[in-house]
């Protein structure tokens, strides 16, 4: 796998300067990161928290943005308030509650994304879209200091069926935008739309993706 060759060609085919690629590099060696950090790469994504805090421990001297795509638990948050640059699954209003609590700690304000379940798959995590907006009128979301919400999340179904992901994706895009429009209308910083992985990214940036998150294609299967 020849890591920095691949990013560059993703790169050239993205066909928006202002999305955001975040390499998920989880499975994947401090040595492969670097070689895509070397290669100008400065997001990485990963969904455990164990193996987050082991690689920002591993890398601490380099500029990397570490982003958390995983199901976050809440006894977990404290392990990566002090370092992580975006939580991209949030799903409560609970979670957002501790992640401030521990960002306060630290003194920082946490970047947060509101996950959606848009997919088929059964699955246990991501807001609700009616409880999400009544938690987001809440006077105990609008006390939260350390945290700022900038946008939404969701993964589309495991399927080839790229008709299918193209609707998710659209109804995400609806998600993002009625949240916009409801509770975020005078706040810039509520702008992202995480969606797309290597399978599906190009339909992603079709309907409005402004992150991606890829791994396989970067790193190889895994
Ligand atoms: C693993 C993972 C990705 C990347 O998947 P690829 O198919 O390897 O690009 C993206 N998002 C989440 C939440 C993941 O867990």
């Amino acid at each position: 796998m020849d890591v920095c060759k691949n990013i560059l060609a993703l790169k050239e085919q993205i066909p928006r300067q202002d999305i955001k690629l975040v390499a998920v590099s989880k499975t994947q060696s401090v040595e492969t990161i670097l070689e895509a950090y070397n290669c100008g790469q400065r997001e990485f994504g990963e969904n455990k928290v164990q193996e987050l805090c082991g690689k920002y421990e591993n890398l601490k001297n380099f500029d990397i943005e570490w982003h958390m795509i995983g199901h976050l638990q809440r006894n977990k948050v404290k392990y990566i308030a002090g370092f992580v640059s975006m939580i991209h699954g949030v799903d409560s209003l609970k979670l957002l509650i501790e992640i401030d609590k521990q960002a306060k700690k630290h003194d920082r304000i946490i970047n947060c994304l509101l996950q959606f379940h848009i997919a088929d798959e059964e699955t246990k995590f991501g807001f609700d879209f009616d409880e999400c907006i009544d938690d987001l009128r809440t006077e105990e979301y609008n006390k939260l200091r350390n945290i700022n919400i900038c946008g939404v999340m969701g993964m589309a179904s495991f399927t080839d069926n790229m008709l299918k992901v193209r609707e998710e994706f659209k109804k995400m895009k609806k998600y993002f935008d009625s949240i916009k429009t409801n509770i975020f209308e005078q706040n810039s910083d509520f702008k992202e739309i995480s969606m797309g992985m290597t399978n599906d990214w190009q339909v992603a940036v079709e309907e409005g993706a402004t992150i991606l998150r890829i791994g396989s294609l970067i790193f190889g299967k895994r």
